[in-house]
């Protein structure tokens, strides 16, 4: 028998769970409402963990999704520092780590991603971090005050911002990543060429196509040694080598995983248990713009998600089709935002604007129908990428107008 009943749990505090949350109210839901989540502090925005919040340019408050006083405002309960143990899909009840048991309604799984961690010798020396959270962040900038060189592994958006990041904190960083250059797995290599001009032109040394072979030092990181020879001195190491779906209590609670290893849900973010529903960083879902299963790490998605789940819980049927959106920012250098993903690749790349003036769109076709686009500076044709990722139009006859900044974008199909 569970100590209480709500009628929606969310189960962790991240930005979907946050989102679910206001979107119950803002639709109207007057039933009670749990938020759990294992952190210490309330839902917070995690993209200033390599930001501004890295630089010390914005305080932990200005991080957090709604005001720590917000959740009571709104008759929402939330629960920080705890974490739901067990899940009981078909009885609808969660045991919390305060060993109160719960039951519910509807839930929401919302519990994120970890970040992969590598498993190479000298991979526990001292000196070696990971970030994923405000607490991460914290240690990466309190260590840096006391070290010059930081060797970043990977050259994906976690590696280039910390070291855009730390660099205006007055260190030397240097990037080792498996990719010919930065970001080129995520948008390609020329817009990788062009954003790891913006690092090297502000003295970061970027080493591509090489792997990590170990760490070395005494006690604490002092060496990375990669697999082409190089020894790079470090007196600390940020690592961004991607995540992996947090699905501890979905896969004890038995429901369905995909092939990413996220939770598996539907178009509607219903996964394979009545009732529970899945939201960002560990949703596979049935992506209704791609015609196929997506899991995407994006805050955007995470936020929309959280939204849509909440409109079904409420019965409103309303798939999950926006556009996935990301954003990055390597320091005040350069912002890039992107709509996509290009998931089967491209094999035309087209460029609206001047590379040199730092004002292009850069467009991704495939059999000559949008598959992904690519701003840095040019924000207002992102509405029209989105349109044609979404009705896959054929513009195949269109390419010299979409090159063209004079044309409108609106003209095209
Ligand atoms: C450093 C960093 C920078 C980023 N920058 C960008 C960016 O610039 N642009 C962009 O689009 N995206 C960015 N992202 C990605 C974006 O932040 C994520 O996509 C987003 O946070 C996902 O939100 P979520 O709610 O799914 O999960 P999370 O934010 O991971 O939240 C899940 C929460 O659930 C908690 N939890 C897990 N299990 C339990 C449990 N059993 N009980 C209770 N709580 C639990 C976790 O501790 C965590 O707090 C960044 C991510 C990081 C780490």
């Amino acid at each position: 028998m569970a100590d209480r009943h709500v009628e929606h749990l969310l189960i962790g505090g991240g930005v979907a769970a946050a989102y679910c949350a206001a979107a119950l109210r803002e639709e109207g839901a007057e039933g009670s409402v749990l938020l759990v989540g294992r952190e210490q502090d309330p839902p917070y925005d995690r993209p200033p963990c390599s930001k501004e919040y890295l630089q010390g340019r914005v305080s932990r408050e200005e991080t957090y999704v709604h005001p720590a006083d917000w959740y009571a405002e709104q008759g929402i309960e939330l629960l920080t520092r705890t974490s739901v143990m067990k899940l009981d899909a078909a009885a609808r009840t969660a045991k919390l780590s305060s060993k109160e048991e719960v039951s519910f309604d509807h839930a929401l799984l919302a519990t994120g991603a970890n970040v992969r961690r590598l498993n190479v010798d000298g991979c526990d020396l001292d000196g070696i971090h990971y970030l994923r959270a405000l607490g991460n962040a914290d240690t990466i900038r309190a260590d840096a005050e006391e070290c010059d060189y930081v060797v970043l592994i990977g050259g994906s958006y976690i590696g280039c911002e910390v070291a855009a990041s730390l660099t205006l904190l007055g260190k030397r960083c240097a990037i080792v990543m498996m990719e010919p250059v930065v970001l080129a797995r995520q948008f390609g290599e020329t817009a990788g060429r062009f954003l790891q001009d913006r690092l090297q032109e502000h003295g970061i040394e970027v080493f591509g196509s090489d792997e990590l072979l170990r760490f070395e030092g005494e006690g604490r990181v002092a060496r990375v040694v990669t697999k082409a020879g190089r020894e790079l001195p470090a007196h600390m190491v940020v690592v961004g080598a991607g995540a992996v779906p947090d699905v501890m209590l979905a896969r004890a609670a038995g429901l369905e995983l995909g092939e990413t290893g996220g939770v598996r849900a539907d178009r509607f973010l219903r996964t394979s248990a009545e009732g529970v529903y899945a939201a960002g960083d560990l949703v596979e879902y049935d992506s209704v713009v791609h015609g196929r299963r997506l899991r995407v790490e994006h805050w955007d998605v995470a936020l929309n998600q959280g939204r849509t789940a909440a409109l079904n819980m409420l019965g409103r049927e309303q798939p999950y089709d926006v556009v996935p959106y990301f954003f990055s920012d390597l320091a005040d250098w350069v912002s890039l935002e992107y709509v996509g993903p290009a998931l089967d690749g491209w094999d035309q790349e087209i460029v609206r604007g001047s590379l040199e003036e730092h004002a292009f769109s850069m467009w991704h076709l495939r059999d000559g129908r949008v598959a992904a686009t690519l701003s840095i500076g040019r924000s207002e044709d992102l509405e029209h990428a989105r349109r044609l990722i979404a009705s896959g139009a054929d513009v195949s006859a269109r390419v010299a107008e979409l090159a063209d900044v004079n044309t409108d974008l609106a003209s095209l199909p």
